[in-house]
């Protein structure tokens, strides 16, 4: 079932703060959300400046570590042989024990804000303004984690007993708060972790796993009880997934890893959040002003490196004719500062990887019916940056309709009723997010019913779930497993054992 992200017609934003200065978290304390940086305090822009520099660059380029090397297969087996030896110290924990920990994590992890944020700077090629949030994000999942670790305790009836070693396969595009996610939910659970940062962003888990592990010495723990390995998807990677050790992957990458590791071990516990080929639909009930913000937002925000990024838009009746929108989206799209992560005024930067050949072409050919409303092209004399491009005239069932290609092209697709919309949204094999843009309740209803997305979103841009109050997950092709969301209630209790007669809280 879809769930309501946000309620209708009132956009939620989070809280802002000045840097720096780390909020306490105190044990016991109800859970609140991390507050991201407030670009408007003269304080917070000086500290961004100081993260975008060359300094700060070369400072983290000397002191951080990028394991790029490849592990060897015996590498791997020390490794697992490793967390077997302090297992039991983790798993022997109560859920209470583990929060203590993961509330240390959290305050580490906000203490270490500046460097997060610049080695996603300078390695992930994000802007300050996408990746100040995803360290909130990355604090939410510790804090938030901690308490449900501690609810493990309290299910009247039922026992929860730890599972072995996990391993953590996250991807580039949200370098920390993906993978330190799903370690701190590992975690959480009793599971020593294991985790394979991607080749392209290793020094932004580094920073993020020392973290944890210095909580975990903080109170006691071996710090090994989470271990980094470098692998790729060949016999390294194949040793580590298919080690009899293991007893669970967490991957968030493509659906075609899912199936690779699953074809090399058909018994591998695999939960995987894959891809995604998201639409954001307008009807002529929708407040346009605030549809083309969301609509920009959504499809060019980390210059559309994101599972959650609208792909499609999909206009409803007359508003597919508004010359108003039209015009209103065109100056939105071409108004995008497109630049270096470490221009502060940016607002769409480059490509973190060289383009896929799925994106090549998004970028630069059209099919059957389709034309450039707003024609991208790669910036000369830089590495992969592209300007925003917005296709229109796209053909229901046609490639760009279907396929998903991860960069900044945005296509449209006419029609004439939600209906229509809904199946348009429907026909993709993902089902990770969606969006509305209505005032009308009665279509709010309508499409809540029937869209076949794991979040969706109303009057809201379709990226940037908050823990807690919009976990994150999918739907059909997008996820392998049981599927609890990132960031919601069940995460945690999903990923251990329960005593039989139990259900998952
Ligand atoms: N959680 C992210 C969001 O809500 C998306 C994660 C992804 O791209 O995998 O935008």
């Amino acid at each position: 079932r879809a769930s309501v992200a946000a309620s209708a017609t009132v956009p939620t934003e989070p809280r802002r703060s000045a840097r720096p200065a780390p909020p306490t978290l105190v044990a016991g304390q109800p859970f609140v959300n991390a507050p991201d940086t407030d670009p408007a305090v003269e304080a917070s822009r000086e500290w961004a400046q100081q993260i975008v520099s060359q300094e700060t660059a070369d400072r983290l380029a000397a002191s951080v570590p990028a394991t790029t090397v490849l592990a060897s297969p015996a590498e791997v087996d020390v490794v697992v042989a490793r967390a077997a030896e302090v297992a039991e110290s983790w798993r022997s924990t109560t859920g209470a024990q583990r929060r203590e920990v993961l509330l240390t994590a959290a305050r580490l992890l906000e203490e270490a804000r500046t460097d997060l944020v610049a080695t996603m700077v300078h390695e992930a090629r994000k802007t300050v303004g996408e990746a100040d949030p995803e360290v909130s994000e990355a604090v939410d999942f510790a804090a938030y984690y901690a308490e449900r670790a501690a609810d493990l305790d309290e299910v009247a009836g039922a026992t929860f007993t730890p599972e072995g070693l996990t391993v953590v396969t996250p991807p580039w595009n949200f370098p920390v708060a993906i993978p330190l996610g799903s370690v701190l939910g590992s975690l959480a659970a009793g599971s020593p972790v294991v985790i394979k940062p991607s080749h392209v962003t290793p020094r932004c888990a580094a920073v993020g796993v020392d973290a944890i592990r210095r909580a975990l010495v903080e109170h006691g723990y071996e710090p090994d009880v989470v271990q980094v390995v470098s692998a790729d998807e060949g016999e390294v990677g194949r040793r580590l997934v298919t080690h009899p050790d293991v007893t669970r992957v967490i991957l968030t990458g493509s659906i075609e890893t899912a199936e690779l590791f699953a074809s090399w071990r058909p018994d591998l516990d695999v939960f995987a959040e894959t891809s995604g080929k998201n639409t954001l639909v307008v009807t002529s009930a929708a407040d346009l002003d605030l549809a083309v913000k969301d609509i920009v937002r959504s499809a060019f925000g980390h210059a559309g490196q994101k599972c959650s990024a609208a792909s499609l838009l999909v206009l409803v009746g007359n508003v597919g004719r508004s010359a108003r929108l039209h015009r209103q989206l065109v100056d939105a799209v071409r108004s995008l500062a497109v630049g270096p992560a470490t221009d502060l005024a940016t607002t769409t930067g480059p490509l973190t990887v060289e383009p896929s050949e799925k994106l090549l072409r998004a970028l630069t050919t059209l099919d059957e019916g389709e034309h450039w409303v707003v024609e991208p092209r790669a910036v000369p004399g830089t590495d992969h940056l592209w300007t925003p491009g917005v296709k229109a005239g796209v053909q229901p069932g046609s490639w760009f309709h279907l396929t998903e290609v991860f960069g900044p092209v945005l296509g449209i697709i006419r029609v004439d009723t939600l209906d229509e919309a809904i199946e348009v949204q429907n026909a993709v094999s993902f089902g990770l997010t969606g969006g509305l843009h209505s005032l009308d309740e009665a279509e709010i209803d309508h499409w809540l019913e029937r869209v076949e997305v794991g979040n969706a979103y109303i009057n809201r841009h379709i990226t940037g779930a908050i823990v807690q109050r919009q976990p994150f997950g999918g739907w059909k092709a997008s996820v392998v497993g049981p599927g609890a969301k990132a960031g919601g209630p069940s995460y945690v209790a999903q990923l251990g054992a329960w005593s039989d007669d139990a259900s998952v809280p």
